[in-house]
């Protein structure tokens, strides 16, 4: 069996995108309104030779009460399915309470996390990822899953941890 890696964090911070980013094609919905992706959505996926399933999160309404709750309680059903998860935050925001919540869930289930510090388009906001060290996960990797940029070091460390 391929090991699964699920992509969790907050509506809008580019878990879709970042998806196809790895798939090498356009398949996860991408969305301008925050959202959009229903629960949860596997794809096959191969970096450097090894097959692996990636599995997209989402389908919270951004306007629904205890938004960060249910945001974490998805996280951790897609944790508890998952080998490994890949943690996306924007690193233009920074750390909001709902990311903080996901935290706790990744720390509870002991299992392996990469850190995708996402929408670091150029050099300028790369300082901006710096800020996500203190979310307690290790190293964040700057990334821009739009461009591409950072992506192959960011693929590597998933795949070192799967
Ligand atoms: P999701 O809700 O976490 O799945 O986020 P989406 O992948 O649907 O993306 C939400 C919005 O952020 C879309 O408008 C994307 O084009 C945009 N976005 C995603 N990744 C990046 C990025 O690396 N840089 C910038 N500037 N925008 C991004
Ligand atoms: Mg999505």
């Amino acid at each position: 069996p391929v090991p699964v890696l699920a992509v969790v964090g907050r509506p809008n911070v580019g878990k879709s995108t970042l998806v196809n980013r790895i798939l090498g094609r356009r398949e996860a919905v991408v969305e301008d309104i925050p959202g959009v992706t229903r629960d949860r959505v596997s794809y096959d996926a191969e970096w450097n030779g090894r097959a692996f399933t990636v599995v997209d999160t989402g389908g919270w309404d951004p306007d629904a009460r205890g938004l960060a709750e249910r945001i974490a309680a998805q996280a951790e059903i897609a944790v508890s399915l998952a080998d490994a998860t890949l943690f996306v935050v924007d690193a233009t925001v920074g750390i909001t309470d709902a990311d903080e919540e996901v935290v706790k869930i990744l720390r509870k289930s002991g299992k392996p996390v990469v850190l995708a510090a996402n929408k670091v388009d150029d050099e300028r906001t790369e300082a901006e990822a710096y800020g996500l060290w203190n979310l307690g996960l290790g190293e964040p990797y700057p990334v821009s899953a739009l461009h591409g940029r950072g992506s192959g070091d960011l693929l590597d460390a998933v795949l070192a941890v799967l």
